[in-house]
């Protein structure tokens, strides 16, 4: 498929790219933009990502494929819960600071097994237990709506890690307010394929 845009896109044109993509994933047309050896070579010298993707650790819930993107396209941080802590801040940090992606998404997702462990009271042992806390606020958040516990909580907290990022010193809080990146929370459904981008 084709070569990357040398182009930096805005983060208005990232957001409709990576829209286009996850109707082409739940249409079941896939392109697999930028999977070739051209793609490879071309990016040898450098990375020039059109969004940064915090999203889960789980095996259902891979960015690049949802949004149908290739080799380079995204920069994607994973972890259980898509909570942050020091490294992944730092890693959106850098990806946003020094490779200048114009658009940082936070994807929760359907039937996520942290929330739903949280969520149920299980012991948290080892270091399992540092992704409880982020996870128990969004929960308390949502306790009195009516509707499925884990979808309202997933969004809560999509929304909640969301706003930590955009109001996070000293790097990302001034960029925001520079217009020279969004943060917008996401919500992944795993039956659907679609991602829904929540209001902040
Ligand atoms: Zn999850």
């Amino acid at each position: 498929m084709g070569l990357r845009q040398p182009q930096r896109p805005t983060a208005d044109e990232a957001l409709q790219t990576l829209k286009d993509g996850n109707a082409r994933f739940v249409a079941g047309k896939l392109e697999h933009p930028n999977h070739c050896e051209e793609s490879r070579q071309s990016l040898a010298t450098g990375q020039e990502p059109i969004a940064t993707i915090l999203s889960c650790a789980d095996s259902r819930v891979p960015p690049v494929d949802i949004f149908d993107q290739g080799l380079g396209d995204l920069f994607v941080v994973r972890v259980a819960g898509n909570v942050i802590g020091d490294h992944t801040l730092g890693s959106i940090e850098y990806a946003v600071k020094h490779l200048h992606t114009p658009l940082v998404i936070v994807m929760g997702h359907s039937k996520c097994g942290a929330i739903t462990a949280v969520a149920s009271g299980v012991f948290l042992e080892g270091h399992i237990a540092s992704i409880g806390p982020a996870i128990q606020t969004a929960i308390k958040d949502v306790k009195h709506l009516e509707g499925d516990l884990i979808t309202n909580a997933s969004k809560a907290l999509a929304r909640q890690i969301s706003k930590k990022i955009t109001e996070s010193e000293p790097i990302i809080a001034d960029m925001v307010k520079n217009g020279k990146v969004i943060i917008t929370p996401a919500y992944y459904d795993i039956d659907s394929g679609v991602v829904r981008f929540l209001e902040p």
